[in-house]
């Protein structure tokens, strides 16, 4: 019995049953001491002869029995509360049994004999035995039955350390293959179900969708409303998740903000579906717990077998598939071969400009600019140049995105401004005395560190706040208008001149441009390039012009090429000119040579 049972009520019952039938007794049971208020003993297990009657097993149906006191539970109580066995007990004398006297007496009981059950040093019940003769249970009998109530206890808590380390590998398993905020099966239980899928799927010649999900605005959410808000809209994904794809997929956390789908017999069009579907759910939802401002969902799909035929590269594929989503703005997008070489070269572009940075291959450009007021060079913009070492120059066009997106923005433009004070330092050691603009993105405006870095340099150099000014983009200032605002207006009471850069081809919200504490807005040289050619481009520079001074902000226009163009913008009353035809970027430190073999004369010495 003791090596048969797995499970300890089978022991329990087994163990009764051999009593009564080898032994030739009554009854046997077995009896759990509770440590509730009413000290209760629970009948757990227990066999009677084969000749019993209805009443005998009536009466042991609805007895209870409680181990505050030897006369709420006779033997199987004494056993318990001494943690000795109580042998040999007559039935129809004992003063301890006399609550069920009449009922002994009724049934043909004559005594009882009870062991305590002790797993490890604790007394968790009493093995209970009854018997016709009032004398039964001699002294070898005793011994025996002695021997058997501790094989029983050894049985119990065999199976016990058992469970035990059953309930320990299932926790360890859950650990290892479940994710413990959400519950969803994770990353690795990816692998192995996407394994055990495709094989099925594959023999029977149908396709998957492995589905890669990223929650967007996962990591503001951390930083802004701390943890316990961003575990809580990832739960929330999580349930919105299950409840939409319910059995038609399988769902997995696959990252920190990423959850994975794998969406069995799904070709192409079902996976853009679901993916439509996956988006619009989180673009609409409209959860009182507000999850509809923050879940912003990127989609990653990758096919089997078309895009890979391993869960491995399936997930790859879906992940590179989401990234080009993120980065160009996109809901959802299939993954397709040349993605991978794109992500690939990006993926080698981004370990080249870390190392660019701190090996000082980045050089800072300058293109001058123009007052049409004065007709002398009123200040420079700074303009950021990457000699790489095998692709030569990489345009900034290419590599500021990249920055953007891979997070190396702001070392970046930190090794913009320390180059860009340490350029002015030596211009002002010079006599030149013109501001240097310098271009800022959306992440440094949220970044704290920023206000702080230009402080620090401000100090260092002993800078007047008009050495430098700044650019920024209106889509810049659009991606988060309270923290940009916040920047803007730190900069602006240290003094520092600001801009809107490449103004007319973002939002373009002329409302929020009177709240800006700006100086200057840059119209786009797309517009301007036009202003002689097309009578549409010109009215929108001309009025932005009025615009702008009505409003107290200076005009400056960019990518002036020719000098057509800069006569219509003199009559247009801009203020200042940028452009090939003033002056192409330059090393800064060519700057102050340009500067005395140009035509344009200095604005201030
Ligand atoms: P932007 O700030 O609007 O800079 C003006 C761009 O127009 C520069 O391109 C400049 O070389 C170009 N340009 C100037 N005059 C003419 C012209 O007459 N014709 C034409 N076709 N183009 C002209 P560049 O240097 O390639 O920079 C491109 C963009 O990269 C910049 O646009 C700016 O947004 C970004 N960028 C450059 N340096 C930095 C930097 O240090 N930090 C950040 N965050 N962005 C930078
Ligand atoms: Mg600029
Ligand atoms: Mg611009």
């Amino acid at each position: 019995m003791l090596l048969r049972c797995s499970d300890e009520q089978e022991l329990l019952n087994g163990m009764c049953r051999v009593i009564v039938v080898k032994g030739h007794y009554r009854y046997a049971g077995v009896w759990y001491s509770l440590n509730d208020d009413g000290y209760s003993l629970v009948h757990m297990a227990y066999a009677l002869s084969s000749t019993h009657s209805h009443q005998e097993a009536d009466f042991f149906r609805s007895i209870s029995l409680s181990w505050a006191n030897s006369e709420e539970g006779g033997a199987a109580a004494i056993a318990v509360i001494t943690g000795k066995a109580c042998v040999g007990r007559n039935l129809l004398t004992d003063p301890d049994h006399a609550k069920w006297r009449e009922d002994m007496v009724r049934l043909g009981y004559g005594s009882v004999t009870a062991f305590p059950l002790r797993v490890g040093s604790v007394v968790v019940g009493s093995l209970c035995i009854t018997a016709t003769e009032p004398d039964a249970f001699n002294e070898s009998e005793v011994s025996l039955l002695g021997e058997l109530a501790d094989d029983l206890t050894f049985g119990i808590e065999n199976l016990r350390i058992r469970a035990k380390h059953q309930a320990a590998e299932e926790r360890i398993h859950q650990i290892a293959y479940y994710d413990s905020l959400t519950g969803l099966p994770n990353r690795e239980m990816f692998y192995t179900k996407a394994k055990s899928v495709i094989t099925e799927l594959r023999e029977q010649h149908r396709p998957l969708a492995v589905l890669l999900l990223k929650a967007e605005n996962h990591h503001e959410i951390n930083d802004t409303l701390g943890y316990l808000q961003g575990d809580k809209l990832l739960q929330e994904i999580a349930s919105l998740l299950c409840a939409t794809i319910l059995s038609s997929g399988v769902i997995f956390r696959a990252g920190e903000a990423e959850f994975a789908i794998l969406y069995a017999n799904a070709d192409a069009d079902a996976a853009v579906q679901m993916a439509q579907r996956l988006s619009s759910l989180f673009h609409g939802a409209t959860d009182s717990s507000g999850l509809n401002h923050y879940a912003r969902m990127t989609i990653g799909v990758a096919l089997f077998p078309g895009h890979g035929v391993e869960p491995d590269t399936l997930f790859r594929h879906a992940r590179a598939a989401m990234s080009e989503a993120r980065r160009t703005g996109r809901d959802f997008l299939v993954f397709a071969p040349s993605l991978e070489e794109a992500c690939t070269n990006r993926l080698l572009l981004t370990a080249d400009l870390r190392d660019a940075i701190k090996l000082d291959q980045l050089i800072l450009h300058c293109q001058p600019q123009l007052s049409l007021i004065s007709s002398h060079i009123c200040g420079a913009e700074a303009l950021l140049r990457w000699r790489h070492p095998v692709r030569n120059m990489v345009p900034p066009s290419e590599f500021v995105a990249l920055a953007e997106f891979t997070g190396l923005i702001t070392p970046l433009t930190f090794w913009v401004l320390e180059a860009a004070f340490r350029q002015r330092f030596a211009w002002n050691e010079s006599g030149l005395n013109v501001p240097l603009s310098i271009n800022l993105s959306a992440q440094d405006l949220r970044d704290a560190r920023l206000v702080t870095k230009i402080e620090g340099l401000i100090a260092t150099w002993g800078a007047a706040s008009n050495w430098i000014q700044f650019e920024v983009t209106e889509s810049a200032l659009m991606e988060d208008p309270a923290s940009a605002l916040e920047t803007l207006r730190k900069l602006k009471d240290a003094g520092i001149q600001l801009a809107i850069d490449d103004f007319g081809i973002g939002y373009s919200s002329l409302s929020y441009l009177q709240n800006l504490p700006v100086d200057a807005i840059k119209i786009d040289q797309s517009f301007v390039k036009q202003i002689t050619e097309h009578p549409k481009p010109a009215a929108i520079v001309h009025s932005t012009i009025e615009l702008a001074h009505r409003l107290n902000l200076k005009v400056v226009a960019e990518g002036i090429e020719n000098q057509e163009v800069l006569g219509r913008l003199m009559e247009m009353g801009c203020d200042i000119a940028q452009g090939y035809l003033i002056g192409a970027p330059m090393p800064t430190e060519d700057f102050v040579d340009w500067l005395q073999c140009s035509s344009w004369k200095l604005l201030e010495k």
